[in-house]
């Protein structure tokens, strides 16, 4: 497991993530190879996961929009917490890709993380994970699995991830 940021109480109370506006956003997460065969050993239903490797999101029972075919939204809650994906772990951080490198960033759309942004624990927190994500372990991970590296927009903060070397 990834550690974590953001407090789960602050996830909690949020109503941001899991939900999304577009059945094929960009934003839905994308599993490893892993993930898909532990999910489907768990007998989580196929239609649960795209041809694109990404969960399948349904209609939001309370508005507009899809949320994640894993996500209780009346306790705001993810149902698989303790098994989520890799993407869903390194929120709100993600991997970007530009012109063939690895960057990490974060999306600002995160209450808590933009009221963080320019303290100690935020920096601190960011080298933890940039050496994570830049152990042989991980790159590794990466490698096998590029699918999971897409292009998002307008993101904030960038820093080049070691796995750019290992791509290019
Ligand atoms: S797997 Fe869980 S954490 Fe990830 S998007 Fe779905 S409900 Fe949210």
């Amino acid at each position: 497991m990834i550690p974590q940021f953001i407090p789960q109480e602050a996830c909690l109370k949020c109503q941001g993530c899991c939900r999304f506006r577009e059945s094929d956003s960009v934003w839905l997460p994308c599993l490893l190879e892993e993930e898909i065969q532990d999910l489907l050993d768990k007998n989580i239903p196929a239609v649960s996961i795209s041809i694109e490797r990404k969960i399948q999101p349904v209609a939001n029972p309370k508005g507009d929009g899809f949320i994640c075919a894993f996500f209780d939204i009346a306790a705001n809650e993810c149902k698989i917490y303790e098994s989520r994906p890799f993407e869903c772990q390194l929120y709100p951080f993600l991997l970007n890709l530009r012109d063939k490198s690895v960057i990490l960033t974060v999306d600002l759309n995160c209450p808590y993380l933009t009221d963080k942004l320019n303290t100690p624990e935020f920096k601190k927190y960011t080298q933890e994970l940039v050496a994570y994500l830049n152990a042989p372990k991980q790159i590794s991970l990466l490698k096998n699995n590029p699918h999971i590296l897409q292009a998002y927009e307008d993101l904030g903060k960038t820093i080049e991830l070691k796995l750019s070397d290992e791509i290019k």
